[in-house]
């Protein structure tokens, strides 16, 4: 018997009523066969929801791999299915998760997701959360911005634009104003570097509006860095 805890990414109709559900764990992605799961009634109906945070008891089947003896939620952050911005947040990471999760640090990415989803249901800023949990997705997944320099000249100096399509900072010689990018003080540069190495505190010297500008980058950042497609990101009207 196999019992740990995990978050379920996705959950996909087997037979008539069986699921296969994909759980983050925080030493591996896995897919479970849970018997019966859409039935009416099925007290393991509740598994076929997305991000619920649960305590698993599985086992080794003889055939098909892993599959479910029972499961207790720990928590189904239910606070994140009370208004649409949230559930469209939740849409977003939940995509990302799904689509990034391959070949990744599981425990990383699973004790980043579990921070935001409890971040989020105890009512934290959403903005904030969600830049904070990108930018520390990217590093995991290797596609760290270049912050110490200019990435044509590695120049050190005149460093004000923030250009996602060239991967970091581009000094005032080589900015390149057609392509998407932002524009930064030293101090919002300072500020996004210490966001990379997990200091928080700092946020608040960041605009409402660089927060938003810098979401959308990073977004973009994985669909270029993984060569992808986030649909969910045109639902989310980023809170004002
Ligand atoms: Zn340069």
């Amino acid at each position: 018997m196999i019992e740990k805890k995990g978050i379920i990414i996705s959950s996909t109709k087997y037979k008539d009523y069986d699921a296969i559900i994909n759980i983050l764990f925080n030493d591996s992605f896995e897919s479970v066969l849970i018997r019966g799961a859409y039935r009416k009634n099925n007290m393991n109906l509740f598994l076929t929801n997305k991000m619920v945070y649960a305590d698993f008891e599985l086992y080794q089947g003889k055939v098909n791999g892993l599959k479910l003896k029972s499961a207790q939620v720990i928590d189904s952050f239910s606070n994140l299915y009370n208004d649409y911005d949230h559930i469209s947040i939740m849409m977003l990471i939940n995509e990302i998760v799904r689509k990034c999760i391959i070949d990744i640090d599981t425990e990383k990415v699973y004790n980043l997701l579990l921070k935001l989803l409890k971040g989020l249901n105890s009512g934290k800023d959403v903005n904030k959360s969600i830049c904070y949990f990108l930018i520390q997705l990217t590093k995991i997944i290797g596609v760290e911005l270049m912050l110490e320099g200019c990435v044509d000249c590695n120049s050190k100096e005149n460093l004000h634009l923030l250009s996602f399509e060239h991967g970091g900072l581009l000094c005032d010689d080589h900015r390149n104003l057609d392509v998407d990018s932002i524009l930064l003080s030293a101090k919002e540069i300072a500020v996004i570097k210490e966001l990379y190495i997990d200091d928080y505190s700092h946020f608040d010297f960041l605009s409402d509006l660089t927060i938003k500008e810098l979401i959308i980058g990073f977004i973009y950042l994985i669909e270029k860095s993984f060569g992808l497609d986030i649909n969910s990101k045109e639902l989310i009207n980023i809170h004002s």
